[in-house]
């Protein structure tokens, strides 16, 4: 548990936590309301701190200070370990914009340029982000695990699974080293997105032990949809200490969603026919924060 009743911890030492006792926080992405209360009750019913994240176009939809009193009203009301990342941040001034208004964390995925380029403004944000507030945490990912939360048909382009074409723990190491970041996401067998049979391709688990082991800081796993129970307690057991999940919620929001308006044709109050969806994306994060939490048997 990480608040005791008398002081609140801050993000860095519940990842701290996470990772002395080989647990993971659960990151879940929303884009309205709806969201933002599934995971809060969904984490509140566990006791177990959880981070909100919003992506660019999530945080464009829901206002990008707007999603930082949010979360600081819960945090405050609820006396609760709740906390804000701004998920993969394309350039230095949408990561300025989210440590100016207010942020625990924030990812800038330079994923897409070169790797000295990465490292350049992958520092930069790092420099910018301490200057303004010593606490908050700066994620880094080396290594392309595709852009989308949806459904995939397939492994999206750009996408490459084989071996040579993820992180590698040498690289890893240099890039933490040259950026100062307190997180890193690597690519190891993970996409972000789905795939439409559910199941996503197994992780490379001996992979994220050597990127651990190398890089001294934790790891933070994206694309946690669809991965399976057993891929998570791996992951952690080797180095992961946060699990970020997006699509599961899209999917069961949406489902619930046109049923229940499909069931109560004629209901016109958003806060009744939005209800059930709600009730669906906080049974998807129940369930997930339960796997991430548990006693890790692979220890
Ligand atoms: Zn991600």
């Amino acid at each position: 548990m990480c608040y005791n009743g008398r002081a609140m911890k801050t993000l860095r030492q519940c990842v701290s936590d996470a990772r002395a006792k080989k647990i993971a926080i659960g990151h879940f992405n929303i884009s309205n309301l709806e969201g933002f209360w599934a995971v809060f009750n969904a984490a509140r019913e566990l006791n177990v701190p959880v981070i909100i994240g919003v992506s660019e176009g999530e945080r464009n939809f829901v206002g990008v200070r707007q999603a930082s009193v949010l979360v600081r009203s819960l945090r405050e009301e609820f006396s609760f370990p709740v906390f804000l990342n701004a998920d993969h941040t394309y350039s230095f001034d949408k990561v300025k914009e989210a440590v100016d208004a207010g942020f625990d964390a924030v990812i800038f995925d330079g994923t897409e340029l070169p790797f000295e380029e990465n490292v350049k403004v992958t520092k930069q944000c790092v420099e910018y982000a301490r200057s303004v507030n010593p606490e908050i945490i700066l994620e880094g990912e080396l290594g392309f695990i595709g852009k989308s939360s949806k459904i995939l048909h397939g492994i999206p382009a750009g996408v490459k699974i084989s071996e040579e074409f993820l992180t590698k723990p040498d690289m890893a190491e240099k890039f933490v080293e040259a950026t100062g970041v307190d997180l890193i996401a690597p690519a190891v067998g993970n996409i972000h997105g789905m795939l439409a049979g559910g199941v996503d391709p197994a992780l490379d688990l001996k992979r994220i032990g050597e990127i651990s082991t190398a890089v001294s800081i934790p790891l933070v796993l994206h694309g946690g949809s669809g991965n399976s129970a057993e891929d998570f307690l791996g992951a952690i057991s080797n180095g992961v200490s946060i699990v970020h999940i997006n699509t599961e919620l899209r999917v069961a929001y949406r489902k619930a969603l046109v049923l229940s308006l499909q069931e109560n044709p004629d209901e016109i109050a958003p806060y009744k026919y939005l209800k059930e969806p709600r009730l669906a994306m906080q049974k998807v994060a129940l369930e997930k924060l339960k796997i991430f939490n548990q006693p890790n048997k692979k220890l």
